[in-house]
């Protein structure tokens, strides 16, 4: 089933904050709605048996059985699609299905995968304990270093994955570099663009293969929902749909009209949360309390040439190490009122976490050091709220 974006024709492409709105949702819907009905339901039916012929035989378009597709989901994936001018996309219950389904239908046993070191702790949980239980070997490379991924490189490597902008560092991964060195082995290309959106960065325009979501973030955008999504060519998205129509943990209508809710909004809040975070970012960056500023948007970050070439828009997490020490960092935690203390990014309201209380409580403090996670090193996801008032609330916080 060939799968069409919403922008059809020769007409002029719309922007991005029009096409969050309408792309991939017919004119007109179900009973004149204006919105996207939740088609709630596990089956389908057909009229008669020329209906069933038609199908069958004919590949007119239908929906047989709930895990098989769903009208709900199929607007979210077309939406999705439009917005990161991809030919097709499939959408998940969660971000680590749609990255794990993806991963397991590229590789057989006797392939290789080349990752990147500071990918998602469960992506590369899986990618490292997992995926040799397939027979499938896995090299980590440190991140940034080309050279070094380019000779892990072998003769069964399908492809390399990993993500651009990163987590807590915000490293950036060039996407130029990256597609040379797949080209040149002649392997598939596979990112995590989950902090960047579509309004920030496309990878497919840079030639990489598959992009992944977890719309868990931004793109649903309200804390209130799990989704993921795999985008790309139609071939490649196809042989991942079948094995999710096999793996079977579908995502439900119900979710899919939230996800679309939240789309409708994506491009605004996204466009928010990116002057907010520049701002919040350059205030931090001149409080003499704080060590130092990871945001790809400053000039003072690593890989801000990079950012700026290949990105409209810095994203919506700050990341900052405070002066002092783990009382401190508790201090500054211990006197928000307004952030939450929280994981996850890209809701509305502004999160707060400290990795080395949260996600690194068991590691001893060499290993955490060791991974850059001091006692004083702080992830802001920012919300929508005014900058003005972040930055009161952090100002009470790092106050002595
Ligand atoms: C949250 C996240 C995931 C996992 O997504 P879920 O929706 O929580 O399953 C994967 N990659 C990145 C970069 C994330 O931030």
């Amino acid at each position: 089933m060939v799968r069409k974006s919403g922008n059809r024709g020769k007409e002029k492409k719309q922007s991005i904050f029009t096409r969050s709105v309408h792309a991939g949702e017919p004119r007109r819907k179900y009973a004149d709605s204006i919105t996207t009905p939740i088609i709630q339901t596990s089956t389908f039916t057909f009229a008669d048996s020329k209906h069933i012929e038609d199908y069958t035989k004919k590949g007119k378009e239908h929906f047989e059985y709930g895990r098989y597709g769903n009208p709900t989901a199929q607007i979210a994936e077309r939406k999705l699609a439009d917005l990161e001018n991809a030919e097709d996309c499939v959408v998940f219950t969660s971000g680590m299905s749609a990255i794990t389904t993806t991963i397991l239908t590229l590789v057989h046993s006797g392939d290789h995968i080349v990752i990147t070191d500071d990918s998602y702790k469960k992506t590369l949980e899986f990618c490292r304990s997992y995926l040799k239980q397939f027979g499938v070997g896995c090299t980590i490379v440190p991140f940034g270093q080309y050279d070094v991924l380019d000779k892990a490189i072998q003769k069964n490597t399908r492809f390399i994955f990993s993500e651009s902008p990163t987590n807590p560092y915000l490293n950036i991964f060039d996407l130029n570099k990256l597609k040379k060195i797949a080209k040149k082995h002649n392997v598939l290309t596979v990112i995590d663009s989950t902090f960047a959106t579509p309004l920030n960065q496309r990878p497919l325009e840079f030639g990489i293969d598959l992009v992944l979501h977890s719309c868990t973030k931004y793109l649903a955008g309200h804390n209130d929902i799990l989704a993921g999504a795999v985008l790309g060519r139609t071939e490649l998205i196809e042989k991942i749909r079948n094995l999710h129509k096999s793996m079977g943990g579908l995502i439900d209508p119900h979710c899919c009209y939230l996800l679309l809710r939240g789309l409708k909004t994506f491009s605004l809040r996204v466009k928010q949360q990116n002057e907010t975070s520049l701002q919040v970012a350059e205030y931090l960056e001149a409080h003499p309390r704080i060590k130092k500023v990871y945001y790809p948007f400053l000039k003072s970050h690593p890989h801000y040439d990079v950012a700026k070439e290949q990105m409209t828009g810095g994203g919506g997490v700050v990341t900052f190490d405070i002066k002092g020490t783990i009382k401190d960092a508790k201090h500054l935690l211990d006197n928000l009122k307004l952030c939450y203390i929280g994981p996850s990014l890209g809701g509305c309201e502004t999160l707060i976490t400290h990795p080395a209380l949260v996600s690194y409580y068991d590691y001893s403090r060499k290993d955490r050091y060791e991974l850059g996670i001091t006692d004083t090193l702080f992830r802001l996801a920012v919300g929508i709220e005014d900058a003005d008032d972040i930055i009161h609330d952090l100002e009470r916080g790092l106050k002595k």
